[in-house]
């Protein structure tokens, strides 16, 4: 193509070298085809230009749905919902309920790399922390902390270890 055209392969914004500036979504690809007609502009281009393209990649926007007529206004054809416990307003459904859960979480700790399962108490152990858990708490909607069950939870945790501590203390070693 290069021999029969002056060719131009710009990268969106973002992307390649070109500037890491925020994509408006909610103007679709306005934003993308601006960036086009301002680099044709800078360069002087006049005249008939033609445009290909390959992919503009996904968009993102983020909004809030107050009811299921809303959604049904979107222009796409498809249509994933996801909305979690948000789906039992948005399509009048009474069944949803919540179930809250709580966790807490510690500083990793080197030599801590197994997990713990234990009644109703569990220990996973992740990269970026220790996740301390657990609760189960039907129709609770409140996602606020309860600093209640977070001391309850670590001193559960506490006392899992102190016993087994107190077990490894009082095992006879066969060689002593
Ligand atoms: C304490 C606890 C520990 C857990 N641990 C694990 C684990 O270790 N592993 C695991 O796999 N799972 C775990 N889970 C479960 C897991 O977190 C959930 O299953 C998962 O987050 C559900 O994802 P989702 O995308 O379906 O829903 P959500 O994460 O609830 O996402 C729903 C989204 O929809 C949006 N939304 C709702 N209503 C509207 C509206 N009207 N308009 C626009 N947007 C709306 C919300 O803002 C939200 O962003 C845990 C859960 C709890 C509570």
């Amino acid at each position: 193509m290069a021999s029969d055209f002056h060719v131009l392969a710009p990268d969106f914004r973002g992307y390649g070298d070109s500037e890491r500036k925020a994509i408006d979504a909610t103007r679709g690809i306005a934003d993308l085809s601006d960036d086009v007609v301002a680099l044709l502009d800078t360069l002087e281009i006049e005249g008939p230009v033609d445009l290909l393209g390959w992919s503009a990649g996904g968009n993102v926007v983020i909004r809030k749905f107050e009811n299921a007529a809303e959604i049904l206004q979107l222009p796409e054809q498809a249509i994933f919902n996801c909305t979690g416990l948000g789906a039992g307003k948005l399509f009048d459904d009474p069944e949803l309920i919540p179930i809250k859960g709580q966790l807490s979480f510690l500083m990793p700790q080197p030599g801590v790399d197994y997990n713990l399962l234990g009644g109703n108490q569990y220990m996973f152990v992740r990269s970026d922390g220790i996740a301390l858990g657990g609760t189960y708490s039907k129709n609770e909607w409140d996602t606020a902390v309860d600093p209640v069950v977070r001391d309850r939870m670590i001193a559960g945790h506490q006392r899992m270890f102190d016993g087994m501590r107190r077990l490894q203390g009082s095992t006879t070693h066969p060689n002593s």
